[in-house]
């Protein structure tokens, strides 16, 4: 029997795991640690201070993206680099990427266990801003260093609130002056929880992502009149959340349509005016989400959705302007993958995560050395 001598500690990982599920924790169970906020510069402190006792030298780089490098034993040649992000989704879990960096943390834990020395380095990376709950888009982060976004438009991107990314980088102290996305890695390993519950049902432990979906966001527009909910008559009425509503449920009939190829809708967020009780909506902006892992069927898609938009203004007696969100598209990413262990295939992209592999696969060519 051929033992694993390179088995971490579980405990330790786990103990790493709570300590974590403490910093901004919502409902009990969950997380709510949105990106550069106190619970981020509490959680990100506590990972450097981690990364530091472990003997990793910690950098930082202009978007606040940490990186703790473990020394291999040839410094010419380029590291492993193991990661993934500590902020989570406004109802977001303990464990999603939070894991992807642990994990890389315990990795290091356990070679330091053993006094053992690997040829590579091995960099553990947090990522900012992985989730987008707070600055859209996700992903900001790996996507800046990767070059798929200018470091300007990311520093000047604003929360709900209007602050931007430089002032709530700069309010939490993590704007370090390493120069952005000028690491080379040989290897990249993201370690995820799934984010949906099909591993779980199925009893299976593990998955491995060998693609992702093409994903658009569309920002539309319904323009109504407003007036008084008892006073005007039904007939008379441009109500733009009628319009949204119609919609949206058209939207998720598309999305039930195309599920089983592996289709994907919904819509994300709805913003109604004047928003009050005893009126009727004069304007609605929505977002719609919609995905799928063949260029063909995702076209089919957008043309179902446009039919839809295109009937539910119609009947609702309203204008809908439809806006691309160029930021929310992606195309489909694909791999082969020929693991050895027992597995289920599984897609990524599930809103994060499984593209920082993308956005770094889109911006540099891994270098062997
Ligand atoms: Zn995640």
């Amino acid at each position: 029997m051929v033992t694993n001598v390179l088995e971490v500690n579980p405990e330790r990982l786990w103990d790493s795991l709570e300590k974590s599920a403490a910093i901004g924790r919502f409902r009990d169970v969950g997380l709510r640690r949105l990106a550069l906020s106190a619970e981020d510069k509490q959680m990100r402190d506590l990972f450097v201070d981690w990364a530091q006792a472990a003997g990793c030298k910690v950098e930082i780089d202009r978007l606040g993206n940490i990186f703790a490098r473990r020394a291999g034993s040839d410094p010419s040649l380029p590291p492993v680099a193991i990661g993934s992000h500590l902020d989570t989704q406004i109802c977001g879990g303990r464990y999603d990427g939070i894991l992807g960096v642990l994990c890389g943390l315990e990795v290091v834990r356990t070679l330091n266990d053993r006094g053992l020395l690997t040829k590579r380095g091995i960099e553990v990376i947090c990522w900012t801003n992985e989730e987008g709950a707070r600055f859209s888009p996700p992903m900001m982060g790996s996507m800046a260093f990767a070059k798929v976004l200018s470091l300007e438009s990311v520093l000047a991107t604003t929360d709900d609130a209007g602050i931007t990314v430089e002032q709530a980088l700069d309010e939490i102290g993590y704007a370090g002056p390493a120069p952005l996305g000028q690491r080379v890695f040989d290897a990249y390993l993201e370690l995820h929880i799934e984010q949906a519950p099909v591993l779980d049902r199925e009893g299976c432990d593990i998955g491995i992502v060998v693609g992702g979906y093409k994903t658009q966001a569309l920002r539309l527009t319904i323009n109504g009149d407003t007036g008084h909910a008892g006073g005007t008559p039904m007939a008379m009425r441009r109500n733009a959340l009628v319009g949204a509503g119609y919609v949206i449920a058209a939207v998720n009939d598309i999305g039930l349509a195309y599920a089983t190829d592996e289709g994907r809708t919904t819509t994300t967020r709805i913003e109604s005016f004047p928003n009050l009780p005893g009126t009727y909506a004069e304007q609605v902006k929505l977002t719609i989400d919609f995905r799928h892992i063949d260029a063909a069927r995702f076209q089919a898609m957008r043309t179902d959705i446009d039919a839809a938009i295109a009937a539910a203004a119609k009947k609702a007696n309203v204008e809908i302007e439809v806006a691309e969100d160029r930021r929310g598209t992606r195309p489909a990413l694909s791999r082969d993958a020929q693991p050895s262990r027992p597995r289920r295939l599984c897609r990524g992209d599930d809103g994060a995560d499984g593209d920082d592999l993308h956005a770094l696969l889109r911006g540099y060519q891994p270098q062997r050395g």
